[in-house]
């Protein structure tokens, strides 16, 4: 996958063996289709799982196909929705976005993004109200497509910026490339879990208000635990080139 920025790269390898136990149940969960998986990260942001879940499966009851949800009123996706955060916007963007998906596509069969080229079909993705890279990759990975790109949410942001593996100012976008980069061979599941991973992490022990670095396994590598507890390094950290800036 190329991108436009030339990237050091990282092995990640590591760290997806040293945090397999937190992957517990995820190879079983059910995959979307992926327009029903972009509708889903669309309404996800800044919420609870559960609760973007619960909201989730109201909202496709009433609505169950992409042509219904672009013929919908926005008022009533808001009140099918109200339970995630900022609903007014998230159900404006998301029948903006499945009218635009149905005037190019009409069937809303987004597999074929996976025949253009990887760069192309997030910036294609992106394109639609609503989406950031975010979304676009939840949309390409964690779907039936299960394309290998990295998806990055604000847990995994954090705890890769934690660990100095990139720069406390790299922007999450920058590193879903990182990461997707550093791992030519990872095919899309490998992915997958490994998003699992990191965010279970970034929920329990690498947690916003006080990272509990005694028990972490990424300690060893990890820029913030020597800074707090003088863990020595395991390993040498990369050297980022392109947008960041040390
Ligand atoms: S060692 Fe601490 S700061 Fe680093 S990833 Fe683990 S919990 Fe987060």
């Amino acid at each position: 996958m190329q991108f436009r920025f030339d990237f050091a790269r990282f092995d990640f390898e590591p760290w997806r063996a040293a945090l397999s136990g937190l992957v517990e149940g995820a190879r079983t969960l059910p995959r979307r289709l992926p327009f029903d998986q972009l509708v889903k990260s669309m309404i996800s942001g800044r919420t609870k799982d559960a609760v973007s879940a619960r909201s989730y499966l109201r909202l496709r009851a009433r609505f169950p196909t992409g042509a219904s949800l672009a013929g919908a009123a926005p008022g009533d996706v808001e009140r099918l929705i109200a339970r995630v955060t900022f609903p007014e916007v998230k159900a404006a963007h998301v029948v903006d976005a499945a009218r635009r998906v149905g005037q190019a596509w009409p069937d809303y069969d987004l597999s074929r993004l996976s025949g253009m080229p990887p760069e192309a079909r997030l910036e294609w993705l992106e394109r639609l109200p609503g989406v950031g890279r975010k979304v676009a990759a939840s949309t390409l990975n964690a779907s039936t497509l299960r394309l290998p790109v990295y998806i990055v949410d604000t847990h995994v942001w954090r705890v890769m910026r934690r660990t100095g593996v990139v720069p406390a100012n790299a922007a999450a976008r920058d590193v879903s490339m990182f990461v997707t980069e550093s791992m030519p061979d990872w095919d899309g599941e490998t992915f997958t879990l490994f998003h699992v991973a990191v965010k279970r992490l970034g929920q329990t022990l690498c947690r916003d208000a006080e990272p509990l670095c005694g028990l972490c396994p990424l300690a060893a590598d990890c820029a913030t635990a020597r800074a707090r507890g003088g863990v020595r390094s395991a390993r040498r950290l990369p050297r980022a080139r392109g947008p960041w800036r040390r």
